[in-house]
This record gives C-alpha cells, structure tokens and sequence, in this order.
C-alpha cells in the first residue's frame, strides 16, 4: 500500500499533478509502518503543498517531517534531516519569516554536508537561497544558487528539476531586485539587474521546455514575460502570458494564472504607454477591473500593488492627477493591509510552530515513558534468564552428587521405578548392583578425610569409564555405589561385576598415598523384573551382606 502510493504519487509529481500527487501521499502517509516511510511521505507532502498554494498546511507538514525524521536510525540519518530541513527552510521563505527560514536552510546544509552528499547539499542551497532572498540579501540568494547551480550540473540527468528550479530562481531574483529598482526609480541598477536576469531567463525558457513538468514550465514562462516586460518586448511577451495561463489554468495552478492576468494587463498598458496612446484607457479599465475582482479570484496582495503601482505612474504620465490620487491612495490602503496581512499570516505559523512543539514534547515524552518501560522489561527479562538458568542448575543440582559428579540418591529413587517399568514391559532382564567401598573407615583413619573424598573420586572415575553402557550409575551412600542395566542377563551382570571389582583392586592407589589398597564388594541381584523396586534393591542388599561376611572383596550374586 505504501509503496504503490508512494510509486503513484513521484510520478504524479513530476508531471506536475500536485493535487492529485498529495493525495496519493496522504494515503500513503496513512498506511506508513516505520520512521523512515512516515518521512519519506511527510517530506513529499511538504514539498507539494506550497505548490498548491497551502502554506499552513505546508508548515504543519515540513514541521512533523523534520520531528520524524529525528526517530530515523542509521547512518543516512544526516541526509534525511537534510530533506525535512530544506522543505522547512522553504515553507518558512513562502512566509517570509526570513530568520525562519535561514535557521531551517543552514540546518539543511549542514546536515547535508555531515552526509557528504552533493545533491542534498545543492538542494539546501537553493531553498536557503529562497531564504536569503526574502530577507532581502538578494547577493547572497544569487550566490548560493550559482553554488547549487553548479553542483547541480555535474550531476545532470538526476537533479534536473534542481537545475531548473536554480535557473528559475537566479532569474526570479534578479527581476525582483529590477523591479525593486524600479520602484525606488534607479533607471540604471534596474538595467543592470536586468541585464543579469536575461541569461537565466531566457535559459530556463529553453531547457524546461523540453521538461514533463508543466509548473516548471509556468515558472520560468512568467520569468521570462516579466524579463520581456523589462526590455519592451511587449507582443512577444504577450503571447507568452497566454500561453502560461492556459496551461496554469489546465493544471490548477490558480496562482500562476493570476500572475498571467497580472501580467498581462501590464503588458497592455505598457504597449498603449510606448504606442503613445496616453488618451486609451482601455488598458487601465482592464486593470481595475482585474484588482476589483472578488475572492477567490482576488489576486494575491504583492501583484495587486504591482498592479495599483503601475496604475498610478499611468494616470499620473497620462496628467489625471484626479485618478492619479486615487491609485495612490488605494496603494497606500493595500500597503497597509498587506503589512497586517503579513503579520496575521506570521503570527499564525508561529502559533502552528508552537502547537506543533507542544505535541512534540509531549510525544517526547511518551517515547521516554515508553523508553523506561522497554528499559524495565529487559531487565525483567534479564532477570528471568537468570533465574531460568539458575533454576535448571538448581535441577541438576538436585540430581547430582556434588563429590564425585555421578548421580546422587535421589536420582536413583527417581529413575529405578522408570527403569524397571521400561524392563517390564519390554520383558527384558534387569540387574542391580550395589558396591560399597571395603573397611573405608580405616581408609579415612589412616590416611586422612581428604584422601577418604580422593578415594570416593577416583571409584567413581573407575566406575564411569567401565560402565558405559550402564543405564544407571549413582552414590547412594557415603561410599555405596549402585548400577543398573536393563537388558541385561545375570551372568553378564556377574562379569560385568567381577571385571570392576578388578579394575578397582588392581588401579595404582599407592600414586594417592603410599600403601593404600582399596577394594570393594558388590552384591548382586539379576533376572526378572520383580514387581517392586524394593525388592531388587532388598535382595541386592542381602548379597552385599553376604560379600562382606565371605571376606570382602568379591561379587555376590542372588537371583530376584
Ligand atoms: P565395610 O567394609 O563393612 O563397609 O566397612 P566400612 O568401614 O567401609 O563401613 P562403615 O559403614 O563402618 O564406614 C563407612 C565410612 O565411610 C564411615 C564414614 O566416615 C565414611 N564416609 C562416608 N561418607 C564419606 C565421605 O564423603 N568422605 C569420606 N572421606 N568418608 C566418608
Ligand atoms: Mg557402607
Ligand atoms: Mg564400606
């Protein structure tokens, strides 16, 4: 879903269908599942809406983007900091907050520079450009996007859109600083920044020709006009403005189409003025009715004063002090309303600025919350390993003799009624043994308690390399031992028996303490399950009793 709108929606884009382009976004935003597709989508939606002429809208969005952005890992977190940065930087030029919108540009660029990339880097030129430019250091704005310009171009073919944006731009500042000229009646600096607006002008014209984005080519067609209006190329420019406005008009672009108007109507008092028709108002009437127009065609404050500007000069060359006044007093009215206007328009982005910190620090908050809980959960869970693993030691403990590592009494209590179910039922022989250690109290007499634990080992060492293939080998006393095969017939058991009781008697106890002998006597019981497990270990027991009072050292067996 969200790849599908966002594929939708940059095609949309760059064939200039902001509208429609927005909306995929917003479906797109909508069905977002991490930080990274939430800023893709935020980012776009920022880039499309002043476009469309929604500024508040374009603020709130470049806002979240560059708060989600911050949730954004890794190491491409410069670059996207980078974009979300550069629609703000934008958004906040279109409100000609200029300190805003520096603040935001260098942000952009530093951010794109910590990700060493050109066309970001480019990118944050051109907009913080914009910036400059609205804080009327048009110098600056014409140097950064020459920057961007040529970084641009050595990177054709994947930023053209860049490219012309910076064409578009170089122009567009210079005419305004030629307009600004104008107004101040500095003939020569208005030449001059004409002069330099041309080739930008006349160059964007060309190349976004060629272009699929038909607001590229509204742009730099209105540049141009305005470039034309300059040097009095009065018909072409004309049907330039036509041209322009019927493709604004095609593609909503309901501020480009009044800019035509605009335009337009300046072109035709322009021709009458140099015609030297100053009796023909035909021109003028068409103009007034233009800024008397109501909202929503109203057009936008900035051109109605170009427009009541030029009325004035008009009437005033033309000798109708009268209308002259008039002009000039509607000027003075619009100057003042737009000044509000401005003021309205800033206060509302500082409110949207500050509702939207507000959430923010409020979600922070939630994400430290939501933080300390996880923080809290693995310890927890760390916890729960622990006790996991300490449990499952505790276990092995518990069956475990700790002396000798072989399995203790309780194990044997435990497994002997399994082992001997097993034997029944599949009516195989069982045999038990029990093995006690012979006079292992002179043992700990004579050489010492720890020679006695020593000795205890070593047994069980013996034991466990003989019996591997006993089913149950476990210290069941202080030194009695009992091993248990099933499956196994008494006469094997009996050899079995005997060849430890050997291998005891012959290991080399003297490598432990010179002159110790340790032997052992087993009693045996094999043959048939019996019903109870007592009764295998009772009849075992006997026949150790039975071995230590025919001498010790030896195997005794008893049938079960
Ligand atoms: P018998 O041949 O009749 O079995 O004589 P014995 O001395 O081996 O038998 P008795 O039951 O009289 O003595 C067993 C001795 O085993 C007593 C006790 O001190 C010793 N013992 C039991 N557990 C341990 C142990 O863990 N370490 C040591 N060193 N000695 C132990
Ligand atoms: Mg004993
Ligand atoms: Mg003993």
């Amino acid at each position: 879903m969200f790849q599908r709108e966002l594929a939708r929606a940059l095609h949309l884009s760059r064939r200039g269908a902001y509208r429609d382009a927005t909306d995929a976004l917003e479906l797109a935003l909508a069905a977002a599942d991490s930080a990274r597709d939430r800023a893709r989508a935020l980012i776009l939606i920022a880039h499309n809406l002043p476009r469309q002429g929604d500024l508040q809208a374009a603020l709130r969005r470049a806002s979240e983007a560059v708060a989600a952005v911050r949730l954004v890992d890794g190491p491409d977190h410069d670059v996207w900091v980078a974009e979300a940065q550069t629609e703000l930087c934008y958004v906040y030029a279109q409100f000609q907050m200029g300190r805003d919108a520096l603040q935001a540009g260098w942000q952009a660029l530093a951010a794109a520079r910590r990700a060493a990339d050109p066309v970001r880097e480019a990118w944050a030129l051109n907009r913080l450009a914009v910036a400059y430019a609205v804080s009327e250091q048009v110098d600056q704005a014409c140097q950064d996007t020459l920057q961007a310009l040529e970084i641009a171009q050595g990177h054709v073919g994947a930023e053209r859109e860049l490219m012309l944006s910076c064409l578009n731009n170089l122009a567009h500042f210079w005419l305004q600083a030629s307009a600004e000229a104008i107004r101040n009646e500095d003939r020569q600096a208005a030449a001059e920044a004409l002069a330099h607006a041309e080739p930008y002008a006349v160059r964007a014209a060309a190349l976004v020709r060629e272009e699929g984005n038909p607001f590229l080519v509204v742009v730099s067609l209105s540049n141009l006009v305005e470039y034309q209006l300059g040097t009095g190329a009065i018909d072409a420019a004309l049907t330039i403005a036509d041209e322009y406005e019927a493709l604004a008009q095609r593609h909503g672009y309901a501020g480009m189409v009044q800019q035509a108007r605009a335009q337009r109507a300046l072109l035709q008092l322009r021709r009458d003025d140099t015609a030297g028709a100053q009796d023909a108002y035909e021109a003028l009437e068409a103009m007034q009715e233009l800024l008397l127009q109501p909202a929503p065609q109203q057009l936008p404050a900035r051109l109605r004063r170009y427009l009541t500007l030029a009325m004035y000069r008009a009437y005033k060359l033309r000798g109708d002090p009268a209308r002259a006044l008039a002009a000039h007093e509607q000027l003075s009215a619009l100057e003042r309303q737009s000044a509000r206007n401005a003021m309205a328009l800033q206060t509302e982005a500082m409110l949207i600025r500050q509702e939207f910190e507000q959430a923010q620090a409020r979600a922070e908050h939630a994400l430290q919350d939501a933080r300390r809980e996880r923080e809290r959960a693995d310890q927890a869970e760390q916890e729960q390993h622990r006790l996991r693993r300490q449990a499952a030691e505790l276990g092995r403990m518990a069956h475990e003799d700790a002396l000798t590592g072989l399995n203790n009494r309780r194990h044997a209590e435990f497994a002997l009624p399994l082992l001997l179910e097993r034997a029944r039922q599949e009516s195989r022989p069982i045999a038990l043994g029990l093995l006690d250690i012979d006079h292992f109290k002179q043992v700990n007499d004579a050489f010492g308690h720890g020679i006695g634990d020593q000795v205890l080992q070593k047994v069980a060492q013996v034991l466990r390399r003989q019996l591997r293939s006993a089913d149950l080998l476990a210290r069941v006393g202080g030194e009695e031992f009992m091993l248990v095969f099933v499956g196994v017939t008494a006469a094997k058991a009996q050899d079995i028996c005997e060849r430890l009781r050997t291998a005891i008697a012959a290991h080399a106890w003297g490598e432990l303490a010179p002159a110790l002998q340790v032997t052992v006597s087993i009693g045996l019981s094999a043959g048939e399950p019996p019903g109870k497990p007592h009764q295998l270990v009772e009849m075992a027991d006997q026949a150790l009793y039975g071995a230590k009072h025919a001498g010790r050292d030896r195997v005794q067996f008893m049938p079960c």
